[in-house]
């Protein structure tokens, strides 16, 4: 391909970069795109959060109709077709990454294939299977997002899977050890076991979802406990031996059990930024160590015309913190008064239950000493999710202690991550406790928990009763 130039670059082609690149020309920048993959859309579309969360469907319907049974009615074990389910999954895929090469063409933003590698200060090498581009560019956004991390020491063996492979679905293993009990091993332990696999979870920390509180994820851990064959916590992997009837794993730590035979081993233990893999040197931006890239209000790296985005760089690796950063920048390089400015980035496990939380959660504020007020509502309360058959949840809203105004939510049970939501507008809009408590939420749905939470801090809650304090 003959050498391009440009005035806005954007390396990467998930949903930092694309979202960067499509705002770039909708503010009327003549915009490249560079995307080493044939498909636009990066890990979340292609190989993360879509996929993932097809496959999560699947196992809901699979465990809503098992659990139907307690109202009586019960369906036959069900009969899985995996190849149709990959199909399935793969043709929702295909609908939203062929719907981004649409939405690039309509904006005329040129999308280069191949893998991007900075030659100078001012331009980027890419270099796909046939040819290689130079792409001059006056601005330059950097959205190369992260990669999986792996255990060092592991054998090199197609059973031992990460989050891509897993998400392949090549077979549904009988046995399935899930080594990492953070948001991606416990997804895909949600799909694999509802699929029909046995399966072990092993995380190093004392707690599964490190940094979540603890008592959201408790109704979690219970119902895995009865469904999962282990959970293994404060435990490592000592070795993983390749043998021809599985892998032989070694346990260490509290009640680790003898070494066992598993069918596939997924390691789930995190992602690292892609810095390292860009020649960041050639354009002269700083990188550390981990590989991410430290950036500004505006997203500018120590290189002023050089902007760094998503995964990349400080914060939770989440999609739509990317896309929303990416957004910022664009708007920044087209000159408007633009800035990365959020009061809270909403996490969420797909699990079954979802938990979802944003802003300050419980541990840290105790950690760092910070006084709240904290209304927390038991959805055994809600009657909605009693006539779901999901009792377990729990949302709770925490509050400064002098403005009332919302600090931090968390939420768990069915659909948390759709509930999140109210809470992180809320927080944005600086609401406090009588504005949640006096918002007429729809009755009977789970939307009303947040609601209910509030009215226990603000003390007017007529769903429960909760004695007068002091
Ligand atoms: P994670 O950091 O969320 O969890 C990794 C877990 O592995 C942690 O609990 C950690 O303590 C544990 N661990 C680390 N080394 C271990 C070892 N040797 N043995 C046992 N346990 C070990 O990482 P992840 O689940 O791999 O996800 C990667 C990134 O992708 C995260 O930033 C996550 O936020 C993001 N992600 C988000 C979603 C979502 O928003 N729903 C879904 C998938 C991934």
């Amino acid at each position: 391909m003959a050498d391009i130039r440009t005035q806005v670059a954007v390396l990467g082609g998930g949903p930092g970069g694309y979202s960067a690149a499509f705002r770039a020309a909708d503010l009327g920048k003549q915009v490249v795109l560079i995307e080493r993959y044939a498909a636009l859309g990066g890990v979340c579309l292609n190989v993360g959060c879509i996929p993932s969360k097809a496959l999560l469907h699947v196992a809901r319907v699979i465990r809503e109709a098992e659990e139907v049974s307690e109202a009586g009615i019960s369906f036959a074990k069900p009969t899985i077709d995996l190849a149709k389910l990959r199909d399935w999954k793969d043709g929702v895929v295909a609908k939203l990454t062929g719907g981004l090469a649409a939405l690039a063409r309509q904006r005329k933003v040129q999308v280069v294939q191949g893998v991007a590698q900075f030659g100078s200060p001012t331009s980027l090498i890419v270099k796909s299977s046939t040819d290689e581009t130079t792409v001059a560019f006056e601005q330059c956004i950097v959205a190369a997002g992260s990669r999986v991390a792996a255990i060092p020491g592991l054998p090199d063996d197609p059973r031992i899977l990460d989050s891509t492979t897993a998400l392949a679905l090549e077979d549904v293993p009988p046995r399935l050890l899930v080594i990492g009990g953070g948001i991606i091993g416990l997804e895909m332990a949600t799909v694999y076991a509802a699929l029909g696999s046995r399966v072990t979870i092993v995380e190093m920390t004392e707690a599964l979802i490190p940094g979540c509180d603890a008592d959201l994820v408790r109704p979690l851990q219970k119902r895995i406990t009865a469904q999962y064959e282990a959970i293994h916590l404060a435990t490592k992997v000592t070795t993983v031996e390749a043998q021809p009837g599985g892998l032989l794993v070694s346990l260490e730590g509290k009640g680790a059990p003898a070494p066992a035979l598993y069918d596939r081993v997924l390691v789930a233990v995190g992602r690292r930024p892609n810095g390292d893999r860009i020649m960041a040197d050639k354009a002269g931006v700083s990188v550390d160590r981990r590989g991410a890239i430290a950036v500004d209000a505006q997203l500018r790296t120590n290189v002023p015309h050089i902007y760094a985005i998503g995964d990349l760089t400080a914060g939770p690796m989440l999609a739509h913190k990317a896309s929303h950063q990416g957004k910022v920048a664009a708007e920044v390089i087209a000159g408007e008064k633009a800035a990365f400015d959020t009061r809270a980035i909403p996490s969420v496990a797909y699990t079954d239950p979802e938990i979802a939380w944003m802003g300050l959660t419980e541990t840290e504020a105790k950690s760092k000493g910070i006084e709240y007020q904290k209304g927390s509502f038991p959805w055994a309360a809600s009657g909605r999710a009693l006539s779901m058959g999901r009792g377990e949840g729990l949302t709770k809203v925490l509050f400064d202690k002098q403005s009332r105004r919302l600090l931090g939510a968390g939420i768990v049970g069915p659909n948390a991550g759709e509930l999140i939501a109210e809470t992180v507008h809320a927080l944005e809009m600086g609401a406090d406790m009588q504005d949640l408590a006096l918002t007429i939420h729809p009755h009977p749905t789970l939307s009303e928990t947040v609601g209910f939470a509030a009215e226990i801090a603000e003390g007017v809650i007529t769903d429960l009763y909760v004695p007068k304090r002091g």
